[in-house]
């Protein structure tokens, strides 16, 4: 069974293995040492209550209010909605319903196109499902079918979708599936049934397909396509097949989040599995990722806010930042200044930056995607050229730096798969290292007593780079640096991985840092002075002082 929606742009990253296994669900692992799927009975999945409600308004005919109410309330699989989700989706589903198109009614069945082989084929399959990820529409007698696909963001513009494979793969599905059951996430491997009462309408094949994105946070429709059959089964022969087929077939590994719902996670031969990175031994808890942004997230950072669990919990739901309160102008110059270092790298290696690379901060700059806004040019580009001081290629034993690679390795202790996105690792003739750039614009900045504390992503690096677990090699004289750039110079700070008093520091801040989150099952709201701050400040609900009690 294949969900074209695996095929999505923003999909860069996720693990083509892993699509490649969802689709072939016929296929057995063999047992491993720790479960092989251990879901949280919260919903991980931002838009997922919202499709639970409209379910309700769409093929049963509940009123809004009460179809909210019975898709929060807990159920014997899964606890009450967090209270921010909650407030999320009333809001996407009020933006959701404001439009519609006309003549067209909801469809209480999905569509999938079967494909039944005489003989196996070289995968050893013989029946093939593709399925759509999205909500269906059709007119009543069957010439039109939509599929809206509702998004937790603004829409991205009229970008040119001619040659989008999920596009094609969706488009496919609408103009040629049949109404099907879908089985549950728990019998995936099981076939979709079909509906043979669906009636004749939604047999007949359509005259128009169309797909509409539909945007959850102003109520925007953008229509992706409008095709006939004919028109959709060229673009699909064009586009669609050819990404489809090499999906289902893919063999590349990719660690990282996706390994958390993964059925191959505790076998998987490319994710290193290192047990007690976290310094907690807890079996029962769901299979989750980490990484330090989701401590800092509950725990706070020092000196600058407090903790709150439902903060970690509403950035992991990934709930739309809808001020963009997030990317503030000093988060947009930092950013830059580290695309603009890593492009300075990656075009010409093993040449050291000097002062004069950083770019003209009489005016406004930009790095990749980041543009950095007047004020702040000046100071970005001075933090540019003071990275020339520590710049690796200064150093004739480095020939060669990675920037912004991740990490991955999977906690068996506390089954728990961490993620580390460095900023910068290079090899120093023989010895790893690990660079962590910071910017700090602040004139007189304190004196960091304990830096692992203050930069817990150098407490994790310190775990990972003293075992080769995670790095694959000899980490004998593996380092660890962390550069602060600062408008009127650099300074760089080394440590040794190694240390046995390091280490014991960097235990001590790793797992002050994941251990209560660990063993969190509500995520409450704790709200404060750091609320000031918080993006997620639009949905949180903290529970009023009086429910709280008693
Ligand atoms: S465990 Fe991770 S790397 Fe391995 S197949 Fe699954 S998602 Fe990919
Ligand atoms: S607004 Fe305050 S209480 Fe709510 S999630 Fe953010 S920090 Fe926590
Ligand atoms: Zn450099």
């Amino acid at each position: 069974m294949f969900a074209g929606s695996f095929l999505r742009p923003d999909r860069r990253g996720g693990c083509a293995y892993k699509g490649a296994l969802k689709a072939r669900a016929g296929i057995r692992l063999a047992p491993g040492p720790l479960p092989s799927y251990k879901a949280d009975p919260r919903t991980g999945f931002n838009l997922g209550p919202l499709g639970d409600t409209l379910d309700l308004i769409e093929y049963e005919g509940i009123e809004p209010e009460e179809a909210l109410r019975r898709s929060m309330a807990a159920t014997r699989e899964r606890p009450e909605a967090d209270p921010g989700l909650a407030a999320w989706t009333r809001f996407a589903l009020e933006r959701y319903l404001e439009g519609g198109t006309p003549g067209l009614l909801p469809v209480s069945h999905s569509w999938v196109l079967v494909t039944r082989l005489g003989k196996p084929d070289n995968r050893g399959a013989r029946r093939y499902e593709q399925c759509v990820w999205g909500r269906p529409y059709a007119s009543a007698d069957g010439r039109v079918r939509e599929l809206r696909v509702p998004v937790a963001r603004e829409l991205l513009g009229a970008a040119a979708q001619a040659d989008r494979a999920d596009l094609a793969a969706a488009a496919q599905v609408v103009a040629f599936g049949e109404p099907h059951r879908l089985p549950d996430r728990f019998h995936w491997h099981e076939n979709a049934r079909p509906v043979p009462d669906a009636g004749e309408a939604a047999r007949r094949q359509p005259e128009e397909v169309r797909i509409t994105e539909v945007s959850c946070l102003d109520g925007q429709r953008h229509e992706l396509l409008r095709e006939s059959p004919e028109e959709v089964r060229r673009r699909y022969a064009a586009h669609g097949l050819p990404a489809l087929a090499a999906a289902v077939s893919a063999s590349a590994f990719t660690p990282g989040h996706d390994c958390e719902d993964c059925k191959y996670t505790p076998r998987c031969p490319a994710l290193k599995r290192l047990g007690g990175v976290l310094g907690i031994e807890d079996l029962t808890r769901p299979r989750r990722t980490w990484s330090v942004t989701n401590g800092r997230s509950y725990v706070g950072r020092p000196g600058r806010d407090e903790g709150c669990p439902a903060r970690e919990r509403l950035r992991r739901l990934r709930l739309p930042d809808r001020e963009a309160r997030a990317l503030t102008p000093q988060v947009i110059r930092g950013h830059a200044v580290h695309t603009w270092i890593q492009e300075r790298h990656e075009a010409r290696p093993g040449i050291a930056c000097r002062p004069d690379d950083a770019p003209d901060g009489r005016s406004s700059w930009s790095a990749g995607r980041w543009t950095v806004p007047r004020e702040q040019a000046d100071l970005g580009a001075r933090m540019v050229a003071a990275h020339a001081r520590h710049c690796p290629y200064k150093l004739s034993t480095v020939a060669e730096t990675a920037h912004e690679q991740t990490l991955v390795v999977h906690d068996t202790a506390a089954d728990v798969v961490v993620v580390a996105k460095t900023d910068m690792i290079y090899r120093d003739g023989s010895s790893w290292v690990y660079r962590e750039t910071k910017t700090d614009a602040r004139r007189n900045p304190p004196q960091e007593d304990d830096i692992l504390r203050e930069r817990p992503q150098l407490a994790l690096a310190v775990l990972l780079l003293g075992t080769s677990t995670a790095i694959g090699e000899d980490i004998s004289t593996a380092r660890v640096e962390l550069e602060v750039l600062r408008p009127h110079g650099a300074r760089l700070t080394v440590i040794d991985p190694l240390d046995p008093e390091v280490r014991a520091s960097a235990r001590q801040v790793v797992l002050d840092l994941s251990a209560d989150w660990h063993a969190d099952t509500t995520a409450l709201a704790r709200p404060g002075p750091h609320c000031q701050s918080c993006e997620m400040a639009v949905w949180c609900r903290p529970a009023s002082p009086d429910a709280t009690e008693g």
